[in-house]
């Protein structure tokens, strides 16, 4: 057998077959074709990644990546790929009217996998200055059900946000038509939470496998009780099969409702960024930095890298063949350092927690192609530059301002 990459030496951890050992990975094109203790087959190219961790390739469920037609989308192809990430799902950016821009314009030209959650609300999070879930008119559960289904190679689910921010006085009406439309096209729904709607009325909603994001956020109407403990309607939707996902952004990881219910043994399920333009640069940084944050706060790496991968396939409905190393499976892998030191990590409402442990990513393979950190560099600073032009678009007050060009 002649073999077109073998991975030499690394540390597997992968969930989804229980593996924690070293391990060589050998890949032909674009598929996973040997894993074992020792492969003595010849190959093109070898690389050695003795003291790394390897890992299947990262998965980020939770982000928003439709540049150039949402107000906070941002360029994120390079990004993922330097740090590990090989699928991302952009989370309601786009709606069924502007669904087809976002396949024809930023998924077919990535390099990285791009999926979508289709927002409830037809044109999607377009302009976010507004709360997109006030008129309901904006809902239409069959047309989104369509272009899920039309477009089933791209789209996971699809997406609702259930704050009061985002559908003022309708309540749970708005995550009912993200029901009816996730039941036509048989999917998952995501559901953001957030301050002014009832997490047990929006748990009491959902079906096993539905998703709730931002499970830390501390704005208000969030997994805890007034006394710091654990609705019992949190720990009974898991045992129904409801996923809880991080989706930390700029306004839901909260270090106090992470650490308190990590006392109380509540774990998310699964770990996502909610990358945007006003959460890339801080607090956010990257899926890699959000992993760290839990690591150092007591979750074990074993779980941490169940959540970015294995776990997160499952809760986009994609195990058969992202977020494992089986042989037969796409090549999309993942090769970290665990550095020690000293790191602050920043939550969304400016608390610095000090840990020991950086998850730093070395090397990542999207499909059976090899990318570098450092060859990516250029492009992803050219990416950081476009989104800091669109949060300073976004958040300058125009009219105190005035124009003067
Ligand atoms: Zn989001």
């Amino acid at each position: 057998m002649q073999y077109d990459l073998i991975l030499r030496g690394a540390h597997v951890i992968d969930p989804s077959q229980k593996l924690d050992e070293i391990l060589d990975v050998a890949i032909i094109d674009d598929e996973i074709a040997a894993i074992s203790k020792s492969i003595s087959d010849p190959a093109s190219r070898e690389i050695q990644l003795k003291g790394k961790i390897l890992t299947p390739g990262w998965i980020d469920i939770h982000a928003h990546l439709y540049p150039g037609s949402t107000t906070w989308g941002i360029h994120a192809d390079a990004h993922y790929l330097s740090t590990g990430v090989t699928t991302a799902v952009d989370a309601g950016s786009a709606g069924w009217s502007n669904l087809s821009g976002f396949i024809d314009h930023i998924v077919a030209p990535s390099r990285t996998q791009f999926l979508s959650f289709v927002h409830i609300c037809g044109i999607g999070l377009t302009y976010g200055p507004l709360p997109e879930m006030t008129d309901l008119r904006y809902a239409d559960p069959e047309r989104t059900a369509f272009m899920i289904e039309h477009f089933a190679e791209h789209c996971v689910g699809v997406k609702v946000r259930q704050g009061k921010d985002q559908v003022g006085d309708n309540e749970v009406i708005p995550l009912q038509k993200a029901i009816h439309a996730a039941e036509l096209a048989k999917v998952p729904v995501m559901v953001h939470i957030g301050r002014g709607v009832s997490l047990p009325q929006i748990l009491d909603l959902l079906r096993p496998r539905d998703i709730i994001t931002h499970c830390y956020q501390g704005t208000g109407d969030g997994i805890l009780d007034e006394n710091g403990l654990i609705l019992p309607q949190v720990f009974k939707a898991r045992s129904e099969g409801i996923f809880f996902d991080v989706g930390h952004g700029v306004g839901s990881f909260d270090y106090g409702v992470a650490k308190q219910a990590i006392e109380n043994r509540f774990v998310s399920d699964v770990i996502s960024t909610d990358l945007h333009a006003h959460s890339w640069d801080k607090p956010v940084a990257s899926l890699p930095q959000t992993a760290s944050k839990l690591l150092n706060i007591g979750i074990n790496l074993r779980s941490i890298v169940a959540q970015c991968t294995t776990n997160a396939a499952i809760a986009i409905g994609r195990e058969d063949n992202l977020g494992t190393l089986q042989v037969g499976t796409v090549a999309d892998l993942a090769a970290f350092d665990i550095i020690e030191g000293t790191f602050d990590f920043i939550d969304v409402r400016g608390h610095v927690e000090r840990g020991k442990h950086l998850i730093e990513p070395v090397l990542c393979i999207r499909s059976g192609s090899v990318y570098e950190p450092d060859e990516l560099l250029s492009e992803v600073q050219e990416d950081i530059a476009k989104a800091k032009f669109q949060k300073q678009l976004n958040s300058k007050d125009w009219s105190a301002l005035g124009w003067n060009p």
